[in-house]
């Protein structure tokens, strides 16, 4: 379980995030939705430590993790451009960050081997990205996070770059691994459809607020406030 507790976070003078506050299921899957520039890829970057909030406490399951290095928190984030390296075959860029992590070979194969196998690229482990179409590097770049095991992925955008097909095809694929991995999700999506298909829960944020918090049919049926209201086409 994932919980926020009041962070705030400016650039300079400028605010980005105003007491944000969120308790998540240990196994819940939460889809953010909000205009460009409300702050939910500097959210998932504070949550996962590659930025500092100025205040507030991330805790994950009992443990608070804000002031522990990247690696430490038992977090995975896929970046919506993926963030491969271009120079490393699709098995040394999964492996990356358990070698880095001191995860010994035999072990590093197994979990790797794995993860391709669940998303069908055990035939692409040899080949650079550059070799590989969008879908297939998507993959690659959800494969990284999954090797780490991580107790909550953060997922920005993460189909965004996909062509439509290709995107209805991963988003189901993104709702089979959910059944498969015993962890938290948060996806960030400009895409209200997605959202709610795939999501337990919907957070709504605006103004460097969250404006409410609460499963696809509520917030469809319930809106919060006019803002909710029009940005996920309510009637109300
Ligand atoms: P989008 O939907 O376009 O991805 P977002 O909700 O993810 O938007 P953020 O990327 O979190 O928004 O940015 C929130 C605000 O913080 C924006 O106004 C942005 O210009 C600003 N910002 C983000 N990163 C930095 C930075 N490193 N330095 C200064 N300002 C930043
Ligand atoms: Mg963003």
């Amino acid at each position: 379980s994932l919980e926020l507790n009041d962070v705030g976070k400016a650039y300079g003078a400028v605010p980005v995030l105003d007491g944000v506050s969120l308790a998540m299921e240990g196994r819940e899957f939460v889809a953010f939705l909000g205009p460009s520039g409300s702050g939910k890829s500097t959210l998932l970057r504070i949550i996962a430590g590659l930025e500092t909030a100025d205040r507030g406490e991330v805790w994950l399951e009992g443990r608070r993790i804000d002031m522990l290095p990247p690696g430490e928190r038992g977090v995975a984030m896929v970046f919506q451009h993926y963030a491969l390296y271009p120079h490393m075959t699709v098995f040394e860029n999964m492996a990356f960050g358990l070698r880095n992590a001191g995860v010994l070979r035999e072990e590093i194969a197994a979990r790797v081997g794995e993860a391709a196998r669940v998303l069908e690229i055990e035939s692409q482990l040899e080949k650079k990205p550059g070799q590989l179409s969008g879908g297939q590097r998507q993959r690659v770049a959800i494969g990284r996070a999954i090797v780490k095991q991580p107790r909550l992925f953060l997922l920005d955008e993460p189909l965004s770059n996909l062509d439509a097909a290709l995107r209805m095809r991963t988003r189901v694929e993104l709702a089979q691994l959910r059944q498969r991995v015993d962890a938290a999700v948060i996806m960030v999506t400009h895409d209200q459809a997605e959202a709610m298909t795939l999501a337990d829960r919907i957070v709504v944020m605006a103004d460097r607020r969250i404006q409410q918090v609460g499963t696809p049919m509520d917030i469809y049926a319930r809106p919060a406030n006019s803002f909710v209201a029009r940005f996920v086409g309510s009637p109300a």
